[in-house]
């Protein structure tokens, strides 16, 4: 699966803003954008006035970066979205929580998301009891996901759990730590991202 494999903290910068790409490391001094808050590059530090233009693509990557998603994927998702009864913008933002590779970072078994995709990768994770390896796949209401691992893996996740306890939690997930499930009880809302997301800007960018 295409996905970005540059230096994470750049994309932090370059957005102005904590994208949380890396975990434990984002919350502590180590934070790049703490020490360096500042544009990446030679021109990084002059000060720009965006266009319309460039604040609604600003917010387009913004997004993408968080969820880990590339161009061609993102506005497949538009797409989807864009053909829905619901409104575009907020069934854009449902779309990528109710990533497979979301869910398994909101049920704290992932410091990072690209840490989540790597389980769902590795074949750890179920979907009503069948094993599926796709980080894209869209959970649905209802549906049970579980992860498989051996014993001392299941420890391990046990103690992530307990260590990222603190983390809001995902309304719309039913999460059960200690067994690794998770069931999905309802449809993510926009306060769910546990970002501030102009998600009108990208609905303009995408109908020029
Ligand atoms: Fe972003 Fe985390 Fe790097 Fe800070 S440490 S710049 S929040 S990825």
């Amino acid at each position: 699966m295409a996905r970005n494999t540059g230096p994470s903290c750049r994309l932090c910068r370059r957005e102005g803003a904590k994208l949380f790409l890396k975990g434990s490391r984002c919350v502590t001094d180590k934070c790049a954008l703490t020490r360096r808050e500042y544009a990446p590059g030679q021109h990084g530090l002059a000060r720009k006035k965006e266009s319309n233009y460039g604040t609604q693509m600003r917010e387009k990557q913004k997004v993408k970066r968080i969820y880990g998603v590339l161009e061609r994927q993102f506005r497949h998702y538009f797409q989807i979205a864009e053909r829905s009864k619901e409104v575009t913008g907020i069934m854009l933002l449902q779309l990528l929580e109710r990533r497979l590779d979301n869910v398994i970072f909101k049920m704290n078994l992932g410091n990072s998301r690209a840490e989540a995709r790597q389980l769902v990768q590795h074949g750890r994770v179920y979907v009503n009891g069948k094993r599926l390896d796709i980080p894209s796949y869209t959970v649905k209401l209802g549906e049970e996901i579980s992860v498989k691992v051996s014993e001392k893996l299941t420890k391990a996740l046990n103690e992530r759990v307990e260590e990222l306890k603190d983390r809001p939690t995902a309304k719309w997930l039913e999460v059960n730590g200690k067994a690794l499930k998770a069931k999905v009880t309802a449809m993510p809302t926009k306060e769910d991202v546990g970002f501030p997301i102009q998600e009108q800007l990208i609905v303009e960018l995408y109908s020029k």
